[in-house]
């Protein structure tokens, strides 16, 4: 027994020694193949004996048991943010303020990681909690999320307390590839690294987080016993404890020097591996530190120098259509390729004609393309004076590029195809309402669907309702098994209910929510050919615009024929009436707010009606319960107001039972 002990004991100590070679020194001494060999023991061995577990074992780096939620933690030292300055003025009168008050200063200055705060806390060598940022007083307990990020050592040499902050973020590549992904399963994609890192590591099953490969720098020493005299120091103690330190790290002694250091990482940036969005400036001696202080929220002795968006100034070369879902045509840049923020950028959205004509943009002229934290780039300015010969005022085409119909300009400066068979809208169409959130049809892609488009067998909606397996698999590679699954997929979709079907039906502004208010409160799918904008707006969360949106749409007699061609095929169109279950709901008047944590708003009212209640939109003396989820608003105000009930989901349930 004491040999397996001391075995498992072993390889921990020896893949944590590889970890770190790999993740955090970039200077790997075995291969993949050896690595692997050695965790696949482990895990073996682990398994067999589970007495010997341990929490912070690299087996545990893949990720486990999915959380409900997150607790939340205060933090022993505050997470505090640093006060940014936008100019080399600023950052020079920040300066020289300390100085005339403290004398000559030492400096550091470091890049800034675009990602986000965590703190992670050790004890006896042993990483016992991470944390996020939180308000920076309180966070959220992300320890199982921290333990899949490999640059983080489970396990240190230091035996003392120490509480370590640093930056989680998500390499630039894990993001393209993420990304990638995403598109090919139809998801909307992460604006930025940022945002994708945040996504990730606030995920309760760690074993997503896991997948999302992110990484870390460490940038401040938080809590330790023993004592340092600067910041530098703190930091080459948290390297020799096996830390990824924030890279490029240096000292200077005047304003200066820290430009000119600005300068030099700024010219690093867009090479780097990961994104950065500034650079910090720090009082190096942790003495001084004390002698400035503090403000409420952040230090005296730092501040964070902001780099402007990324522009690059290349050549407009044609504007390109695009025709939208809904058939508005939105006007794209075809730039001469240029490198942007670590990517390629050979395309920018140019919005609608107004955005075109008030930057003067021509098709021909140079134009300054930025970034600024979102993915698609834009045209920030153009540059009229470099024409070498006059150029044309552009114009949107008057007919639509995908069915050549006319288009007409709206009131909001969008010019749209109101074609109802316009190819590009039908094909978007389809997309939108085979898509998982709508009607649910998998193995219904843009590819197929465009094939489908293409071979003539679709040309509506409810077409896909007549496919037969002999159209299917004489598609391109579609073979007979593909076929069937695809067929029971669109079978199944006839019952995915109203609430899905106007929102998968792609009427503009109505979202997922929308589509659930409106077939809750109207029940069947033929109302909403006589309703009135009045008694849509009643509708809680319709406002004007959208109520004119449905009326219009159900006003197309193109509509009447799809919904008619739908109810055929025998697609559900109205909302089945509840079975009823028993009375103990009788007499009583439910109003509901806010988001409930797993029933819908239509699921809970079903519940309701099954028990011989009623649901009401606004709260009074009548009100006999308030059922009321998260953000919920003015009603639940009210109704603490007027002494009515308040329960939440889980005191619904009870109730069922
Ligand atoms: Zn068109």
């Amino acid at each position: 027994m004491d040999q397996i002990k001391e075995r498992i004991d072993h390889l921990r100590k020896t893949l944590a020694y590889h970890s770190r070679k790999y993740y955090v020194e970039d200077a790997p001494e075995i291969s993949d193949f050896e690595y692997d060999k050695l965790f696949y023991e482990l895990k073996a061995l682990e398994e067999a004996h589970p007495e010997y577990d341990d929490p912070n074992s690299p087996t545990k780096r893949v990720g486990g048991v999915a959380l409900s939620k997150f607790e939340k933690i205060t933090h022993t030292v505050p997470l505090k943010s640093l006060t940014d300055v936008f100019s080399y003025d600023e950052l020079r009168a920040f300066c020289s303020k300390l100085e005339a008050e403290f004398g000559a200063l030492e400096y550091s200055v470091e890049c800034k990681i675009d990602g986000l705060s965590v703190a992670l806390h050790y004890e006896g060598g042993r990483l016992v909690y991470a944390a996020t940022r939180g308000d920076g007083t309180v966070g959220e307990l992300i320890t199982e999320n921290a333990r899949t990020i490999q640059s983080i050592p489970l396990i240190i040499d230091y035996d003392g307390t120490l509480e370590v902050r640093g930056e989680v973020y998500m390499p630039r590549s894990s993001f393209e590839a993420l990304n990638r992904q995403r598109e090919e399963n139809e998801e909307s994609l992460f604006a930025n690294p940022r945002n994708a890192a945040a996504g990730a590591l606030r995920q309760l099953d760690s074993k997503i987080t896991a997948s999302r490969k992110l990484d870390i720098f460490l940038f401040n020493l938080q809590l330790c016993d023993r004592t340092f005299d600067t910041h530098i120091e703190t930091l080459e103690f948290m390297k020799a404890q096996g830390f990824k330190v924030v890279p490029f790290y240096s000292k200077a002694t005047t304003a200066d020097e820290i430009i000119a250091k600005i300068e030099e990482i700024g010219r690093m940036r867009e090479n780097l591996p990961f994104d950065i969005d500034g650079v910090v400036i720090k009082v190096n001696s942790l003495a001084r530190r004390e002698e400035i202080g503090e403000g409420t929220s952040t230090p005296k002795w730092a501040v964070a120098y902001k780099f402007p968006p990324e522009q690059k100034i290349t050549r407009l070369l044609d504007i390109s259509i695009q025709v939208g879902r809904t058939g508005v045509l939105t006007p794209i840049a075809e730039l001469e390729s240029v490198r942007l923020a670590g990517s390629t950028v050979s395309r920018a959205t140019l919005h609608n004609i107004d955005f075109i004509h008030e930057r003067d943009i021509r098709i021909g002229d140079f134009v300054t393309v930025q970034k600024a934290g979102d993915i698609i780039p834009e045209i920030a300015a153009s540059h009229p004076g470099k024409r070498e010969s006059e150029l044309p005022v552009y114009e949107m085409p008057a007919v639509c590029p995908s069915c050549g119909e006319p288009v007409v300009r709206d009131e909001e400066a969008a010019t749209r195809c109101t074609n109802a068979a316009c190819p590009a809208q039908l094909i978007r169409n389809l997309i939108h309402y085979a898509s998982k959130d709508a009607m649910d049809i998998a193995g219904l892609g843009p590819a197929q669907i465009k094939l489908l488009h293409e071979k003539g067998l679709v040309t509506s909606v409810s077409d896909l309702y007549t496919l037969k397996k002999e159209d299917l698999i004489n598609l391109d590679r579609m073979g007979e098994k593909s076929a069937d699954n695809l067929l029971a997929a669109i079978e199944a979709s006839k019952t995915r209910g109203l609430a899905r079907l106007l929102f998968a039906l792609g009427i503009r502004q109505i979202g997922e929510k929308a589509g659930e208010a409106l077939a809750s409160a109207f029940g069947d799918i033929e109302r909403f050919f006589t309703l009135t904008t009045d008694e849509l707006c009643a509708v809680e969360d319709v406002g004007l615009i959208t109520a004119e949106n449905v009326v219009n749409y159900f006003s197309h007699p193109q509509t009447r024929a799809l919904i008619d061609a739908l109810k055929v095929v025998g697609v559900e169109t109205a909302m089945t009436a509840p079975t009823k279950m028993d009375d103990r709901f009788a007499g009583m008047t439910f109003v509901l707010t806010g988001t409930l944590p797993t029933l819908t708003r239509s699921e809970a009212e079903a519940l309701i009606k099954q028990y011989g209640g009623k649901t009401s939109s606004s709260v009074s003396k009548k009100t006999s319960v308030v059922l009321a989820g998260a953000e919920a608003g003015s009603k639940l105000t009210k109704a603490e107001a007027l002494g009515v009930r308040i329960i939440d989901e889980n005191e619904f349930r009870e109730l069922l039972k």
